[in-house]
């Protein structure tokens, strides 16, 4: 009954997270992920609270502070490129803010050191028959292991074959996220927000580049899987045609862009994370998108399940369930944040921009009397 290999679905940010603990724990461990290559979208974020002992005790802190972005304040400017007010971004030392790609591909070049890493490739059917699951992948070979975990976002393939529809899990929270690299030197050591009424699009300064990340407020889609890389394009120009600041020329660069991230910002939540020997972990299991949350939680979680399954390997019952016991905490406090969040960042209307101008408006007078007269950084 014990659990000596594990599948793991998704190389993202749980997955590699996972993989990596697994392996050290003596699990052999082999992580199947969809993408042919790391992908390179992403807007920036935080690897805080639980997820920091986490990686730095895979020695990842180093590694993650030089990828650091340098943005220290979010700045909000009007239609014109005018400058409403700033207030500072980067309130706590006990975090470190880094652009998604460069935090995937850090985690996954240290899972590859100690798992077996297979891309272009996904999981088919599972069945589970109580000992262990029989696996048929989309290339490789069918393959039996002890344990499989779905690690593979919010639109999990693992969680579909295991639990059901992903339509009884996940809610869409009215908002829409996409993503770009823009692969240009940052002008800026600041975050530039710009608003219209339901849609907010930002530039990020990272090390050497900016990206661009617009959020927006859409209906749920039938279609927001983020494969139809053209679809997202339009839904992306539709949603920002017509406004001023820097849009033009971002909406030129969606156009073109061969790595666009776009799906929907929803919450997953399940009765439960395992059946048999299947489990979800990160997004799958407790999706927190928006403001990348998301990414501690499923470090944290990751961490724990490793933690669970590697020290009762003998009883993965039990070990399923002490994970579960001690992440849905976390959980349930990460996803209260989100609406807050997003009716901060993404005011429906003027008079609710407005409002959320004034800390804008009067961080800088304040700052000013305390003879800080610019963003810092
Ligand atoms: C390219 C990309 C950009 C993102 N950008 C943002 C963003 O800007 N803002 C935000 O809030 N969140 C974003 N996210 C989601 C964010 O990374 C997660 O919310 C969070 O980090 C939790 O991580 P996760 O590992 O659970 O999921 P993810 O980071 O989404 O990782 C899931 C992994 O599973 C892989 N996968 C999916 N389906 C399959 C399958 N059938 N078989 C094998 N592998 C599969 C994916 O390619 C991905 O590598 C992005 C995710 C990706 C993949």
């Amino acid at each position: 009954m014990s659990v000596r290999n594990v599948l793991v679905a998704g190389a993202g940010i749980a997955g590699s997270t996972l993989a990596y603990w697994l392996a050290r724990y003596g699990i052999d461990t082999t992580v199947v992920e969809r993408a042919a290559e790391q992908r390179s979208s992403g807007s920036p974020v935080d690897v805080r609270g639980p997820a920091l002992p986490v990686v730095e005790q895979m020695n990842l802190l180093t590694p993650l502070r030089e990828a650091a972005t340098l943005a220290r304040s979010l700045t909000a400017v009007n239609s014109s490129g005018g400058r409403i007010g700033w207030i500072p971004s980067q309130t706590s030392a006990n975090a470190v803010e880094i652009p998604r790609s460069s935090l995937a591909g850090i985690l996954a070049r240290a899972a590859s050191a100690h798992a077996e890493v297979v891309h272009g490739d996904s999981v088919l059917t599972l069945h589970d028959d109580g000992q262990g699951v029989e696996v048929t992948f989309e290339r490789s070979a069918p393959r039996r292991f002890d344990l499989v975990v779905g690690a593979d976002g919010l639109h999990s393939r693992v969680r579909r074959l295991a639990f059901g529809l992903e339509s009884q899990f996940l809610t869409h929270l009215g908002l829409h996220i996409a993503t770009m690299p823009l692969q240009q030197a940052a002008a800026d050591r600041t975050v530039l927000l710009h608003n219209a009424p339901g849609r907010a699009v930002a530039v990020h300064p990272t090390v050497g580049s900016e990206v661009a990340a617009f959020v927006f407020r859409a209906p749920p889609r039938s279609n927001t899987r983020g494969q139809d890389m053209e679809q997202n394009k339009q839904l992306v120009i539709d949603a920002y045609s017509g406004m001023g600041w820097r849009v033009p020329e971002l909406l030129d660069r969606v156009r073109h862009s061969g790595d666009l991230y776009c799906d929907s910002v929803s919450r997953a939540r399940l009765d439960s994370w395992s059946r048999g020997r299947i489990v979800l972990v990160g997004d799958a299991a407790n999706c927190v998108s928006l403001l990348g949350e998301g990414s501690s939680t499923a470090i944290a979680g990751a961490a724990t399940l490793a933690h669970e399954l590697g020290t009762h390997a003998d009883e993965p019952a039990a070990a399923l369930r002490r994970y579960e016991h001690a992440h849905r905490k976390r959980v349930g406090r990460a996803q209260r944040g989100v609406a807050l969040a997003s009716r901060m960042l993404v005011p429906a209307t003027r008079a609710g921009t407005a409002v959320r101008d004034v800390p804008f408006r009067m961080w800088p007078v304040l700052a000013s009397m305390r003879g800080i007269e610019r963003p810092p950084g």
